[in-house]
């Protein structure tokens, strides 16, 4: 997976690589589909939901900038397996999921797995998660009409968002770093993931 969709599409990070070549990605996806765990492709991972490409999770995690200090908001927990890829680059990390049954899921799986730095809380991510903010960098896994103003508010100041954002069904890669109060944006990878359902994001 890394050497045949990673690195010839252009993931650089060493330690975005190491940590992909680490986490095992079979064992966050039912039992059923896991001989599909490596292919170049999302899978579904009940509820209506998916666990990202592998590639899309590498373009995130290394846009995020991770150094291994970060206090990270992950919003869109699904399987569990980019809040564990995130707790491979970084201190501590808190993902928020709106459907409770993944959610127990995950912080299981994680717990199994020994990623205890990884949080699990279930609500409207879109609000972001007050009570342990500001984080160092927010990464929103499902499909946003724009930037949640919430999540703004809780990254810090220098810090960064990288986020899905455009139409339902298709968007870009958005990363933004917070400059005087505000997202400074570039856009990069097209994208399609599931929509970001809440207050500041999609209707059901
Ligand atoms: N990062 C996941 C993939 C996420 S799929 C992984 O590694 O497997 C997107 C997830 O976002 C879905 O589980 C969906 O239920 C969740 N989601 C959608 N809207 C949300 C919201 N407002 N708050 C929190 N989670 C949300």
């Amino acid at each position: 997976m890394v050497s045949s969709q990673l690195v010839p599409r252009g993931i650089r990070d060493e330690k975005v690589l190491a940590a992909m070549r680490k986490v095992p990605r079979h064992l966050f996806m039912p039992a059923p589909v896991r001989y599909t765990a490596y292919d170049d492709m999302a899978m579904s991972i009940g509820e209506g939901q998916t666990i990202s490409q592998p590639y899309m999770v590498a373009v995130m995690t290394e846009l995020l900038e991770l150094t291994g200090t970060e206090k990270v908001l992950e919003i869109g927990t699904g399987s569990g397996y980019q809040a564990a890829i995130l707790s491979e680059l970084a201190a501590e990390v808190y993902t928020v999921e709106r459907i409770a049954l993944l959610a127990e899921r995950a912080q299981a799986k994680l717990n199994e797995l020994g990623y205890g730095s990884v949080h699990v809380v279930v609500g409207d991510g879109t609000i972001g998660f007050e009570s342990e903010a500001p984080y160092d960098r927010i990464i929103v896994t499902a499909a946003a009409p724009e930037i949640p103003a919430p999540l703004v508010r809780q990254v810090k100041e220098g810090g960064i968002v990288v986020a899905p954002v455009g139409e339902r069904y298709s968007q870009i890669l958005l990363k933004g770093r917070k400059v005087n109060g505000r997202l400074v944006e570039e856009y990069s990878t097209p994208c399609a993931f599931v929509p970001l359902i809440g207050e500041h994001g999609w209707k059901e």
